[in-house]
């Protein structure tokens, strides 16, 4: 690598992948065009540490965005990995991992009759929603405003003149036509998502949504929400996708369907069953799943899917994932919240937290959001400054305020009490 005078090891390489990568970057949420400041270059993770190209070590609760709910260099994990790489896959072929994961999930998740690995949440989402179609020979699908369901082009939209109208599209490079097959809503509004069923009669195929919206930051799904758009879905003949690759594992074993009581017709996953490793899934009621290839006439396909060093990750993940580490990981992130708001509430500053579990979001607003609009009523001015505070006492935070930030098993009491402390004075910034 070529090191100019006066550059230290991660400038170089900051300056290298802005010159191979859009933005210097492989994902844009790793960008901190939001916050300020250059993005770390990272080289190493050990629970729930990190450590950048020039040695410096931070608390994480980045958390790869979702996936790594063990923390990092998990010793379960690598084991698997290692072995499985050793046995000198992919084949082409079924192997023994992908069964024993898909039996993992099934039997943590109920609802998923049957279900098809592919490598990533964006193209679970996409798949799921191509089964929906077919299965109820339907166009339309209906998103929330804020909702994250990966970047296929219909899910890309965003509000033409307004609400439950067809979508513009929210990307350049995605055709009007596509984004016009999808419908938007309010989270926790359904009112909102009732206007589109009455608005597009007998043509909305399903409605999509984060059970718990972690795309905007943290936002619970009020009372009787996820309840309602069970009733509704099922009265006007659509299916309810619930998208779990974020709270799939993570709110609770069996996800959002398990922590609310609500079963959906189909569902996405995708990062904690991958442990983090490239992997999504989707998967529902047995007669829905059998409409895709070779079992039926909805084609979907994937060189590298069902991994099997993706599926030994995903599988040893699982395999540490019981009631008893929930228990402390819904400890830890009621410890980091109360903690948080007693910071800010010492620092004069008003901020409120949405969280659920080990998901947890500080919005610089009085009240938690409720759905998008609130969401950014937020002050991200204020998030940038305290993002940086936070950084410079070695707390690494995600760098948008409209990310959840995660706790991992890796994570323990001393660890949100330095958080806590660092919070002090980042919230006086
Ligand atoms: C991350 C995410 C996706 C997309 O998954 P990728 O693996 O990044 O394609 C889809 N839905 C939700 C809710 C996500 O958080």
């Amino acid at each position: 690598m070529s090191v100019r005078a006066g550059e230290t090891g991660a400038a170089a390489y900051r300056r290298r992948a802005a010159s191979l990568f859009p933005g210097g970057v492989n994902s844009p949420v790793r960008a901190y065009g939001a916050v300020g400041g250059e993005p770390p270059i990272i080289v190493e993770g050990k629970g729930a540490v990190v450590r950048d190209v020039d040695g410096r070590e931070y608390l994480d609760y980045v958390g790869a965005f979702g996936p790594l709910i063990l923390g990092h260099a998990h010793p379960a994990v690598v084991a698997a990995v290692r072995r499985e790489a050793e046995a000198g896959g992919p084949f082409g072929a079924t192997t023994p991992a992908e069964i024993e994961l898909g039996a993992a999930i099934r039997a943590a998740m109920p609802s998923l009759e049957r279900l098809r690995f592919v490598s990533s949440g964006t193209e679970a989402a996409m798949s799921a929603l191509r089964v929906a179609r077919a299965a109820t020979r339907r166009d339309l699908v209906v998103k929330f405003e804020g909702g994250y369901h990966g970047h296929a082009d219909g899910l890309l939209a965003r509000a033409g003149s307004g609400l439950a109208t067809l979508s513009l599209p929210a990307s350049a490079g995605v055709a009007a036509v596509v984004a016009a097959q999808t419908l938007l809503a309010r989270y926790n509004d359904l009112a909102s998502v009732a206007a589109a069923f009455e608005r597009h009669p007998g043509k909305i195929a399903a409605v999509i949504v984060e059970p718990v919206a972690a795309n905007m930051g943290v936002v619970a799904p009020e009372a009787g929400f996820l309840d309602g758009l069970r009733e509704l879905t099922a009265r006007h003949g659509a299916l309810l996708v619930f998208d779990e690759v974020i709270t799939g594992f993570r709110v609770a074993r069996g996800g959002a369907q398990a922590r609310y009581h609500v079963a959906p017709d189909l569902t996405v996953l995708g990062k904690i069953v991958g442990g983090g490793m490239p992997v999504g899934a989707y998967g529902g009621r047995a007669e829905l799943l059998d409409l895709v290839a070779p079992a039926g006439p909805v084609y979907q396909a994937g060189t590298l899917s069902g991994h099997p060093v993706a599926m030994a990750a995903g599988l040893a993940t699982l395999g540490e994932l019981g009631a008893e580490l929930y228990a402390r990981l819904e400890h830890l992130g009621a410890a980091l919240e109360t903690g948080l708001l007693e910071a800010a509430a010492t620092a004069g500053r008003r901020v409120s937290i949405g969280r659920v579990g080990s998901l947890l979001t500080v919005f610089f607003r009085a009240a938690a959001p409720r759905d998008f609009d609130e969401v950014q009523e937020a002050d991200a001015d204020a998030f940038a400054r305290f993002h940086r505070a936070m950084r410079d006492a070695g707390i690494l935070l995600p760098p948008s305020p409209q990310e959840a930030w995660f706790l991992s098993a890796a994570h323990g009491m001393e660890d949100v009490a330095r958080t806590v402390e660092a919070a002090r004075t980042a919230f006086r910034a």
